[in-house]
Formats: structure tokens, sequence, C-alpha cells
């Protein structure tokens, strides 16, 4: 089966045979061991010294923890957001009790760097700024390290879901300035659902020690607390951390460049294929993302039929578009293990598959 959705991404057999050993104590030296060299070899994917932490709970448990360990009830932050996980951010911190201000910019649409400015120069009171590095609901990356220096011009806080693209697209936490970076395991490390992974900056334990959000599972004082012993506060995704512990290693050795590289000839492979086959991106094309690729399904696709037509006649499961973009687009991920083949694939399917989803 091609999965081909940007989240869960196919598992390679060192990652299905890594999570088929036995349990061990995840309080013995055995799991330090693993915990120890997990957390070192993401410092080196994540490109920061600051700390890493790994969470068990899916990605948006890490966007949670990002913004409970840094903030405080009523704390004025400013959401930007171009999509539906943008909004999710803003969500969560709006459920904590943050007082959000959404600059909220079209969907597939570029963010506009003077309103972030504008907004971050009228209000001297925001504490922090909530980013999406690369929006999964409209397939685009936005340009983080030119959102980043608008955000550090004003010295505020920057956290940043990079969930479904660190890994795969580059992004240097320490030279982008970036406070919390939240990743999620299912994306582009070719391993199952169950761990999110955060990075913590100086900046972002100077916000954590006057932080008064509620905090009890995701208390990232308590993380560090027992990484210093090898340990998790609490019970571990241990099957996840052996498939890491072996996918990290693949990855460092097809080395961090080569997997940026990889990605973006195979998004560009899959940009020309829809392309080809007379569709248009929804995103604005500069944009484009290298870990999921969003097709205008124009008016006369039926989007749920092609998606099961692909999956029950060619093997090949493709994700719709998410909420207000549901039955307009339709979306290809390719992240994590994909090579061009994979894409080939899922072209020469989709093109049989065209013809049996057309409208009327
Ligand atoms: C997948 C994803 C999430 C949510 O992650 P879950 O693991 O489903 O909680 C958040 N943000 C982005 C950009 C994503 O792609």
């Amino acid at each position: 089966m091609q999965l081909r959705i940007p989240g869960p991404t196919p598992c390679p057999p060192q990652s299905l045979q890594a999570m088929g050993r036995q349990m061990i104590n995840h309080r013995g030296g055995e799991f330090a061991k693993i915990l120890e060299s997990v957390t070192e070899k993401l410092k080196q994917a994540f490109q920061t010294k600051g700390d890493v932490f790994l969470l068990t709970s899916s990605g948006t448990g890490g966007m949670e923890a990002a913004i409970v360990n840094t903030l405080s009830p009523g704390d004025k932050v400013l959401s930007i957001s171009n999509g539906a996980f943008g909004e999710r951010f803003a969500d969560i911190a709006e459920g904590h009790g943050a007082e959000v201000i959404r600059l909220s910019f079209e969907w597939g649409k570029a963010v506009d760097l003077d309103a972030v400015e504008k907004t971050l120069k009228a209000d001297g009171d925001i504490e922090a700024v909530l980013a999406t590095h690369n929006e999964t609901s409209t397939g685009m990356t936005n340009r983080l390290s030119d959102i980043s220096a608008v955000v550090k011009k004003f010295d505020k806080l920057l956290l940043v879901d990079a969930i479904s693209s660190l890994g795969c697209i580059n992004l240097p936490t320490d030279d982008w300035h970036c406070d919390v970076v939240i990743a999620g395991s299912q994306k582009g490390w070719m391993v199952p659902p169950g761990l999110a992974m955060v990075s913590v900056s100086e900046k972002a334990w100077q916000a954590h020690a006057k932080a008064k959000m509620p905090r009890y599972y995701w208390d990232f004082s308590k993380a560090r607390e027992f990484l210093q012993k090898g340990q998790t506060p609490w019970t571990p995704a241990i099957s996840i951390f052996y498939a890491l512990n072996t996918t990290l290693d693949l990855m460092l050795n097809e080395g961090l460049n080569n997997i940026f590289a990889r990605h973006a000839r195979i998004a560009q492979l899959a940009r020309n294929g829809v392309k080809a086959l007379g569709f248009s991106l929804f995103p604005e094309e500069d944009y484009a993302s290298d870990t999921v690729t969003a097709v205008n399904a124009t008016d006369k696709i039926d989007v749920p039929k092609l998606i099961q037509v692909l999956r029950e006649e060619h093997d090949v499961v493709i994700a719709g578009g998410q909420r207000k973009l549901a039955g307009k687009i339709f979306r290809i991920g390719h992240l994590g293990s994909v090579y061009e083949n994979d894409i080939k694939l899922v072209l020469e399917a989709l093109t049989k598959a065209l013809p049996r989803a057309k409208k009327g």
C-alpha cells in the first residue's frame, strides 16, 4: 500500500522490527541509554544546543506543552496563522486563558510580514508569537526565518509548530532563534504516532520560570529533572523510542542536507505531476511545501470518490481537505520514508483513477 497522507507516514522495516522488541524497565539503565541516545540525535536534527524533550503524546500535546510551560493566563499572544493548524495553536492558547490576537491570513496565502511588524509595534504587551512552519492543511511552508527576524526585532518569545516539517525541511532552531519548536513522531521520523518532541531555548526557560498556566503532565521542569537521571517523568511509549533510535541513525547517516534535498526533489516531482494532469496547486506556488502537496480539485472532481477509487482499486491512500477545504482540495503526503518511485506510483494511480472521479 502507498500511504500518502501527511501523517502517519510509512515506517521502513528497520523501524517496524525495532518495535518488536520486548519491554524494558523505563526506570532502568537500558532505557536511560536509549533516551540519552535519542535525545542527543534529536538535538542534531533540531540543529540546537538547547534542550530537547520527548513527550508521550501526539503532536498536539507538544503544542499544548509549549503554551502551558511558557505563558500565564491573561498573557497577550500573537497568533500568525494561514491554515487549520495555525488556528489550532491559537485555540490551545485561548483555551488556557491567554488573550490571543489572531493575525489570520487567507488559507494558502503568504504571511504578510508588514502586518506582523505593525501588530508587534502597536502592542508592546505581547509576550509571545505562535507560528506554523509548515501548514499541513494547505500544503504550504511559511518563511519562518523571515517571521523570526520580525519577531526577534521586538524580542518576543517565538513558539513554532514544526510538526510536519522538522526532519524534512531545513529548520535551524538556534540560528532562527526559535524558542520552542514542536515535532511529532508520525510525520517525518518514520515511526508510528506516540511521541512529540520539543526544543526549549534559554529564553523559553526564562519564560517558564514565571509562567503560571496550570500544568502537570507537560511540565518542562519535571522533564529536565528526570532526563538528568536518564528517565522521563511518566511512563514513555517505549516501543516508539526503540523505533526512533533506529530511524534517527538512518536519518543522520543519510545526512540532514541530503534529506532536505530528497524532500525538495520529490515534492517537485509531485507538483510537476499534478500540473501535467491539468491541476493547479492550492497554495501560492512559491510557498508550496516539500512535505505535502495540496491540489485544487476544481469543480469537476469528486474528492471523496477520487480518494475511494485510489484506495480500493490502486492501494493508494491520499488525504482530502480539512474543514473549509473539504471537497475542494486533495493532498498527497510525501514526508519521511519517501522516494521517487513512490510518487511515480501515486501519479500513475491518479491518472487512472481520475476519469472515475469526474462529477456529473
Ligand atoms: C499533524 C500536525 C499536527 C497535529 O499533530 P497530532 O499528532 O495529530 O496531534 C499539528 N500541526 C501540524 C502542522 C501537523 O501537520
